[in-house]
């Protein structure tokens, strides 16, 4: 019979996974690196390596304005990668997709031009207390312009959002609804589609960030019905300084221009200028061409392996850490959703997560400590931060082996007895 090893070998090969992330044999403080901060960043395949050597040594020219050769062959690729990442969110247009710089410039770009165009004083923005920074502060700014209130849909100690306190929230003056899919300091995995549901029966519009779903977990934003999702291109083995920000056309249409310059506009005059259409009119100035390009080949990658087999094997390694984390003295996970991504978060009674931090990357283990950006959650646990180990489908048990020892052995050297 077929044990769940032998099942998981057959749909992710590791050995040859592991070949494609010349990153992964790595020797940090004399160890083989164990990289577990795939939430801050995860690492490159070479297929986005060489994409990024190809397009600076074979297509570097700028996007859209040129009749010449290399021109219009860097704009074939940069949008070609555009179809390819709407096909991938199976996005109803291409033009639905507009690049930017990350998660933190869509979220932004919502705030100023959606915020702009449909906010006004009185008004209510939701949240919830597991978003990153970058789903708080834009709010707040807007918040602030507009004299609006931002409201925060609760949790429970486990790390789950109160949906009846959200349901008791919308109402008329809600104008949008802006929350974590996966939450990147808990791993939740939240309730979007019931969410989406609720809020669009009030005909409000509801923002995703993706930043820590879009790698793990299969998104199709028609069925979603999603208005607005946000991720970057670093945290799904793609380049940094790369992001997409899909907004159903029937939102882009109506929003305002979030920068001026160049790519944007139609025609200039001193009198008046007229914008450009989607995606353009949200893409002002010379764009991260060999980025949005690599991106694509990113996607290709993920496309390749297949989110159902990398969402598969990564739940295992979860299910794996958790145990044999657990056995730990003194361990207590911050983060214990039914539903959760790849990602522990643990704090140890009498020891600073920093210098567990500091003592694993002496072992070559890579995770982070901190607040993680969301200093609101850290606050309702009652503690300055964690440590979190984020996994990709890179990652193995062998590793996960190597980081219980690592916590432990900080264990021994750090705990006041
Ligand atoms: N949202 C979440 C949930 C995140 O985890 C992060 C980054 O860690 C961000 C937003 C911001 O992403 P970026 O810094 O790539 O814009």
């Amino acid at each position: 019979m077929k044990t769940n090893t032998d099942i998981l070998k057959e749909i992710i090969d590791i050995q040859k996974i592991r070949k494609d992330f010349p990153i992964l044999d790595s020797i940090i403080n004399g160890r083989p690196l164990v990289y577990f901060d795939n939430a801050a960043t995860s690492q490159k395949p070479w297929s986005v390596i060489k994409a990024i050597e190809h397009y600076y040594t074979d297509l570097n020219s700028n996007v859209h304005r040129g009749v010449h050769h290399l021109s219009q062959q860097a704009t074939n690729a940069f949008e070609a990668s555009r179809k390819k990442i709407a096909d991938f969110i199976n996005a109803a247009y291409d033009h639905e997709v507009i690049f930017t710089k990350g998660t933190t410039e869509g979220i932004n770009l919502v705030a100023h031009s959606y915020g702009k165009k449909f906010v006004q004083q009185g008004d209510t923005i939701i949240i919830s207390a597991m978003e990153h920074h970058s789903n708080i502060v834009p709010w707040q700014l807007l918040c602030e312009d507009r004299k609006a209130t931002l409201k925060i849909i609760p949790i429970n100690e486990k790390g789950e959002l109160l949906l009846d306190a959200f349901k008791a929230m919308l109402d008329e003056k809600v104008k949008l609804v802006s929350v974590t899919y996966v939450s990147n300091s808990l791993g939740s995995i939240n309730p979007v589609r019931e969410i989406i549901e609720l809020a669009h029966r009030k005909n409000i519009p509801v923002l995703l960030d993706a930043a820590q779903a879009v790698q793990h977990i299969p998104i199709d934003v028609q069925e979603l019905d999603v208005d607005f999702l946000a991720f970057s291109g670093h945290k799904m083995y793609g380049p940094t300084g790369i992001g997409v920000l899909y907004g159903k056309q029937k939102w882009l249409n109506q929003m305002p221009p979030y920068q001026g310059g160049g790519e944007m506009i139609k025609s200039v005059s001193f009198e008046a200028t007229t914008y450009n259409e989607l995606p353009f009119k949200f893409e002002a100035g010379t764009p991260n061409i060999e980025a949005a390009i690599c991106l694509g080949a990113a996607v290709d990658y993920i496309n390749e392996t297949g989110l159902e087999n990398i969402q598969h094997y990564e739940q295992e390694l979860l299910e794996y850490a958790t145990g044999k984390l657990s056995e730990i003295d003194g361990i207590k996970f911050i983060g214990t959703s039914d539903n959760k991504a790849s990602l522990v978060s643990f704090i140890i009674e009498n020891v600073h997560p920093y210098d567990v931090g500091v003592i694993l990357d002496q072992l070559g283990i890579a995770v982070r400590t901190g607040h993680h950006c969301t200093q609101p959650l850290m606050d309702f646990y009652g503690i300055p931060g964690t440590v979190r180990a984020s996994f990709a489908f890179y990652n193995t048990r062998a590793e996960i082996d190597t980081l219980v020892e690592g916590v432990r052995k900080a264990v021994s050297m750090l705990a006041v007895k």
